[in-house]
C-alpha cells in the first residue's frame, strides 16, 4: 500500500471525521503531524513495586491480579463509582474508578495488569484512586501526550503505534553530514523512541536529536533569509558632519549612544542595506540614535520613517523629533489612524511629494496608499511588538531600505541570535548620567493605605505618579475594563479627593488617549491610573512613583518595563508592587525584581520561568511555535544547531542537491510559517 507521511490523519483506523476534528484542534492534519506530536512526559512502568512496599502518598506502578470487581455504585447523577480488589504475593489493594464502565468491564478477574497512580489509604489498607491500567506487555515508558477534550493519551498512542507500524522506515530530514558530525541518532530511531522509548537513555537521545532538528531548521530558515538580504547592493550614503546634530542636543550623549550612532552611519555608508537592532534597557536613550540616523539619511537626500506600536508613543516620538530636528531644517510629520480622512489625505500628498522628511506613525503607515517619494530608512521602535511581516512591510515602501529596529526588551544573547539572526546588533549598555536607581518594594494590600499616603506626599511636592492595574485587553467583552475605570473613580472619591486623576486604557479612542497623555506630560494630571498601555516607551521625567496593583499578574520583564516609566529624571524614584499572592514562587519572582534593576538579568530569569512565548506576549516574536525545543533552556543544543546551520549555508547556500530535498522542504515550511519566502 502506498503510504505517505503527508497522508490525512483520517486514514488511520479509528480516526473518523469526529476524531479528525479533535486532531485538527491540536494542529494535527497528517500522519507526519501526528508523529511530531511528542509526548509531554512518560509514565515509568519499569519500576514495579510490591504492594506491600509501595509507599503511601507517592505515585507508583504495581503489578496485580484482579480478584473481585464490585458493581456500579451511583454517587449522584452523572457520577458512578466502581471498586476493584486486586492483589500480588505481598498484599491486597483497592482500586477505585469513576465513570469508567468500559475500563472496568475490560478487566478480567484472574488476570494480571499494571496499575499506575498515587498510593492512598493507609499502610494496612492501600488503595489507588483512578489508576491508569496497562497490559503486562506495555513498553516500560508509556507516553503521556498533550491533549484536547475528547482525545485521550490512550487513543493517541494507539494511533501513533499504528502509524509507526504502517510507515516503515522514516526518511531522514537532516543532512547526513550533519547527523554524523553532531553524532545524532537517525530520525527513524528518534521518532520511535520519543513515543515508545526502549530505555531512558534512548528517550533522552531521541529528545535531544529532535530538539536539535527543530532548532537546526529554524536557524537554517532564518539564515537563508539573511543570505538573501546581504546579496543586494545600494548606493552608499556619503559621510557628512554630524557636528550640527551633536551641538544642538540639550545633553551630552553617552558613549554607548555615540557608538550605536557610529554603527548605523557606517552601515548606511557601506553599500549594503543596513539591518541593525539597537538594544538598550529602558531609559538608555535609544530615541537619540533614531534621531541621528534619520538626520544622517535626510541630509543625504532620502526620506526616513519611524513606526511605533502605539499612538501615544508615536505622538511622543513626533514631539521629540520635532524638538531635536526641526531646528536643523528637518520637516517632521505624524500619521496615525485617528487622523481625519482629510488630514490623512493631505499628509499623504505631502509625503509623496517629498515635503515631509521624517514621517512618524503607527502601523497606519503600513496601509497600501501611504507612499513615499524616496524612502531610504525605516526605523521600528519596540520591535518585539511587531511581527516579522510588519517589520518588512514598511521597508517595502522604499527600495532596499536601510532598516533600524529598536527594542527595550533585553533579550539573552542566544535568543537574540535566533530571533534577530538576520540583524546586526548594537547594545546600549549605559544609562545617561545622573539617573537615580529606582527603589522597588513588594508589599501586601494591608499596606496599601501607607503606599497611597506616600504617593500623596510626592504629588504635593509637584511630582507625578502612575498606578497600573492588570486588565485583560483581549476579547470583545468590556467587562475587563471595569477594574481600571472603577479604580480611578474610587481613588478620586477617597484617597485622592481634590487631586487631578487621569485614566488611560487600551479601549479608549486614540484621540482621547493622546489627550490624557498630553495632560499627564504637561503636569495637569497628577496621578495616572492606567492599564499596561503605558508599558512601552512613554517618557515623563516628572513622574517618580509607579505603583502596580496585583503585580503577580504580570511577567517580570513587563514589570521591568512598567518600572522604567519612572526614574527617567534626576529625582529619586520608587516602584511599589502590591501582591497578596501566597505562592512562594511568585513571591520569589517579585522579590527578584526588587533586588535588581538590570533588565538583562531580569529577562533571563523571566525567560527561564515563563518561556519565550509568554516572555514576548503570545507569539509576538514572529517565530513559529516550537514543538519540542525550549528556547530558554536548550541553549547548548541551540548553539550546536546554529553552528551546523551556518556551516551548511556557507558550503551550500541554496541547499542544492537531491539529498537536500527534505531539508529544503522543512525550511520552506518554516519560512512559510513566519511569512517569508525561501531564497
Ligand atoms: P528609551 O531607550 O527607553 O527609548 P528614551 O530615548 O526615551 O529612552 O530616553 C529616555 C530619557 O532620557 C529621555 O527623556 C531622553 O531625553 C533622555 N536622554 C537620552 N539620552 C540622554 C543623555 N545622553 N543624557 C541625558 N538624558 C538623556
Ligand atoms: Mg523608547
Amino acid at each position: 500500500m502506498a503510504f505517505q507521511l503527508d497522508t490525512d490523519i483520517r486514514f488511520l483506523k479509528g480516526v473518523g471525521e469526529r476524531r479528525g476534528i479533535l486532531y485538527h484542534k491540536l494542529g494535527i492534519y497528517t500522519i507526519e503531524d501526528l508523529l511530531r506530536h511528542y509526548p509531554r512526559r512518560y509514565i515509568d512502568l519499569s519500576h514495579i513495586y510490591d504492594i506491600k512496599e509501595a509507599p503511601v502518598g507517592t505515585v507508583c506502578t504495581i503489578r496485580a491480579r484482579v480478584d473481585f470487581k464490585g458493581g456500579e455504585q451511583r454517587i449522584r447523577k452523572g457520577l458512578s463509582l466502581f471498586k476493584v480488589q486486586a492483589s500480588d504475593e505481598t498484599g491486597g489493594i483497592t482500586l477505585t474508578f469513576f465513570n469508567a464502565k468500559y475500563t472496568v468491564e475490560a478487566l478480567k478477574v484472574g488476570s494480571e495488569y499494571l496499575f499506575h497512580g498515587r498510593i492512598g489509604g493507609s499502610f494496612l489498607h492501600k488503595e489507588i484512586s483512578v489508576p491508569s491500567v496497562y497490559p503486562l506487555d506495555s513498553t516500560q515508558f508509556s507516553p503521556v501526550y498533550p491533549l484536547t477534550a475528547g482525545l485521550t493519551t490512550k487513543m493517541i498512542s494507539a494511533n501513533v503505534r499504528q502509524a509507526l507500524s504502517l510507515a516503515g522506515s522514516l526518511p531522514e530530514p537532516l543532512p547526513l553530514a550533519v547527523l554524523k558530525a553532531c553524532k545524532l541518532p537517525e530520525y527513524d530511531f528518534s521518532v520511535r523512541n520519543i513515543h515508545f522509548p526502549q530505555s531512558e537513555e534512548a528517550a533522552a537521545a531521541a529528545r535531544r536529536r529532535l530538539i536539535f532538528e527543530e532548532l537546526f531548521f529554524l536557524s537554517l530558515a532564518l539564515g537563508s533569509v539573511r543570505g538573501r538580504k546581504e546579496a543586494v547592493n545600494v548606493t552608499p550614503m556619503q559621510p557628512l558632519s554630524m557636528v550640527p546634530f551633536y551641538s544642538s542636543l540639550p545633553f551630552e550623549p553617552t558613549n554607548a549612544q555615540r557608538n550605536a550612532i557610529d554603527d548605523t552611519i557606517k552601515d548606511m555608508c557601506s553599500g549594503k542595506p543596513m539591518n541593525r537592532l539597537i538594544q538598550g534597557d529602558v531609559g538608555s536613550g535609544k530615541t537619540l540614535v533614531a534621531a541621528a540616523a534619520a538626520y544622517f539619511m535626510i541630509k543625504n537626500g532620502g526620506q526616513a520613517s519611524m513606526m511605533a506600536p502605539t499612538e501615544i508613543l508615536a505622538a511622543q516620538h513626533y514631539n521629540t523629533m520635532q524638538k531635536l530636528l526641526a531646528p536643523l531644517g528637518v520637516r517632521v510629520g505624524l500619521l496615525t489612524g485617528s487622523m481625519t480622512p482629510a488630514a490623512k489625505r493631505n499628509f499623504k500628498k505631502q509625503l509623496l511629494a517629498g515635503e515631509v522628511d521624517l514621517c512618524i506613525g503607527t502601523h497606519a503607515l503600513l496601509t497600501g496608499d501611504v507612499e513615499f517619494k524616496n524612502l531610504r530608512l525605516v526605523i521600528t521602535d519596540e520591535q518585539h511588538r511587531f511581527g516579522v511581516n510588519q517589520r518588512t512591510a514598511l521597508a517595502q515602501k522604499g527600495q532596499n531600505c536601510h532598516v533600524l529596529v529598536m527594542s527595550a526588551t533585553p533579550i539573552p544573547r542566544t535568543l537574540a541570535l535566533i530571533i534577530y539572526g538576520d540583524l546586526d546588533l548594537s547594545v546600549i549598555d549605559e544609562l545617561p548620567p545622573g539617573r537615580q536607581p529606582i527603589a522597588t518594594y513588594l508589599i501586601g494590600s494591608s499596606k496599601r493605605a501607607r503606599a497611597m499616603n506616600f504617593i500623596k506626599k510626592h504629588l504635593d511636592q509637584g511630582l507625578q505618579a502612575y498606578i497600573v492595574c492588570p486588565l485583560v485587553e483581549q476579547g470583545e467583552t468590556d467587562l475587563g475594563l471595569k477594574p481600571a475605570a472603577d479604580y480611578a473613580e474610587h481613588l478620586a472619591n477617597t484617597d485622592f479627593k481634590g487631586y487631578n486623576i487621569g485614566l488611560l486604557h487600551g479601549k479608549m479612542r486614540p484621540a482621547e488617549k493622546e489627550r490624557v497623555m498630553a495632560e499627564f506630560k504637561a503636569g495637569q494630571i497628577q496621578l495616572l491610573v492606567s492599564t499596561t498601555v503605558v508599558e512601552v516607551g512613554v517618557d515623563v521625567p516628572n513622574a517618580v512613583i509607579m505603583l502596580v496593583e496585583d503585580a503577580d499578574h504580570f511577567g517580570l520583564s513587563q514589570l521591568h518595563q512598567l518600572r522604567g516609566r519612572v526614574g527617567r529624571g534626576s529625582i529619586p524614584s520608587h516602584c511599589i508592587l502590591i501582591s497578596d499572592s501566597q505562592n512562594p514562587e511568585t513571591t520569589a519572582r517579585l522579590k527578584a525584581l526588587c533586588d535588581t534593576t538590570d533588565g538583562f538579568k531580569i529577562a533571563e530569569y523571566d525567560l527561564k520561568l515563563r518561556g519565550p512565548g509568554d516572555f514576548f506576549g503570545s507569539r509576538q516574536h514572529g517565530l513559529p511555535e516550537m514543538k519540542i525545543a525550549d528556547l530558554a533552556s536548550d541553549m547548548d543544543v541551540l548553539q550546536a544547531a546554529q553552528k551546523a546551520a551556518t556551516q551548511l549555508l556557507e558550503q551550500n547556500p541554496h541547499l542544492d542537491g537531491t539529498d537536500m530535498e527534505l531539508t529544503r522542504k522543512m525550511v520552506a515550511k518554516l519560512l512559510n510559517a513566519v511569512g517569508e519566502r525561501p531564497n
